[in-house]
């Protein structure tokens, strides 16, 4: 849930659109009512609370402690700044996890994409969540830029004590998809073959927990689209609420919240796609990154591109 899009930060690959995500700042009891309206008694669900930046949301302790009590499993993805003291008015036992964003092992590599300082930062931050007894997580976004640094977070993460590691292939949402640079640029298939895997196999003999996209199929795996065998919801200030990432540049979304109540949307929305049958697997990445898809001589495509929901999972 992005409880509001505002942002102190401007990465060069964010993914957030104001146009198509609204600018408001969600309420306390806006964010209550609207966390009524996904919770379910029978189910243990996962919450991320998001922004933009949710730690400059004067009320993200309460909104904690209240989704806490309907019995969501509570995660906030920060950049790092830990704007409210964060840290000072919630315990461990309320915030199931906090992840951080860092894209690069040093400032060099990290500062250039989101910001002079914002590494310094975010590692102090980093440590003092540790200190503090908080489950940590850091999130790595892979993009051209920082492919080739990825194998030198392993000694960072060491060095900090963090224990869970995400990484993130780059979505073209947001600034990625209108602008051209290497940090907006995402890896090709070789190249993501030739490092990923590789890289999160030896990050996890440090006993680290590794999470990652399988973004290609192999051909004896099956393709599935999560939009018809999960249930994941993104959901925006303005009220869109998505099934697909891949579909959050567009008004293609499958329901919207109005008066307090989630509606079903009609018409040409994502979950039309989410039934198409094609051999390329995945029909956003075929719409949206069809360069990443080769062919055979026969015009067919060499491999699937797997749900970018399906991760693979080490350590
Ligand atoms: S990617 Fe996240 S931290 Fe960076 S500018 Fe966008 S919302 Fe802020
Ligand atoms: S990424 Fe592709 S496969 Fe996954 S939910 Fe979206 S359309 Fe479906």
């Amino acid at each position: 849930m992005h409880i509001l899009t505002a942002c102190n930060l401007s990465c060069r690959h964010c993914y957030i659109n104001k146009k198509q995500h609204g600018k408001n700042q969600l309420s306390k009891q806006q964010i209550t009512d609207w966390l009524k309206l996904f919770s379910d008694s029978r189910k243990t669900s996962n919450l991320i609370l998001l922004g933009g930046e949710p730690t400059l949301h004067p009320e993200l302790n309460t909104t904690i402690i209240v989704a806490k009590e309907m019995g969501y499993r509570v995660t906030v993805d920060s950049n790092g700044y830990l704007f409210h003291n964060l840290l000072e008015k919630v315990s461990p036992a309320q915030l199931d996890c906090l992840s951080f964003s860092l894209d690069g092992p040093d400032p060099a590599v990290n500062d250039p994409i989101r910001g002079e300082g914002v590494f310094d930062v975010c590692t102090n931050n980093i440590r003092r969540a540790l200190n503090k007894g908080f489950s940590v997580s850091v999130i790595y976004t892979v993009s051209r830029k920082n492919i080739s640094h990825l194998h030198r977070m392993g000694d960072l993460l060491s060095f900090l004590g963090v224990r869970k590691f995400f990484i993130q292939v780059l979505g073209l949402r947001g600034n990625s998809a209108q602008t051209d640079s290497e940090e907006t640029s995402q890896v090709s298939r070789q190249e993501w073959l030739d490092t990923v895997p590789a890289v999160a196999a030896k990050i996890a003999q440090r006993g680290i927990h590794i999470t990652y996209p399988k973004v290609f199929l192999e051909e004896n795996e099956s393709f599935e689209c999560a939009g018809n065998v999960a249930e994941n919801y993104f959901i925006f200030p303005n009220g869109r609420v998505y099934q697909c990432p891949l579909c959050e540049d567009y008004p293609l979304h499958s329901y919207e919240i109005r008066e307090g109540q989630l509606k079903k949307n009609e018409g040409l929305c994502e979950d039309s796609l989410f039934k198409l049958d094609i051999a390329e697997g995945c029909v956003m990445n075929k719409l949206l990154q069809p360069d990443i898809i080769e062919y055979n001589s026969m015009g067919k495509p060499r491999y699937k591109i797997s749900c970018c929901l399906l991760k693979q999972e080490i350590g």
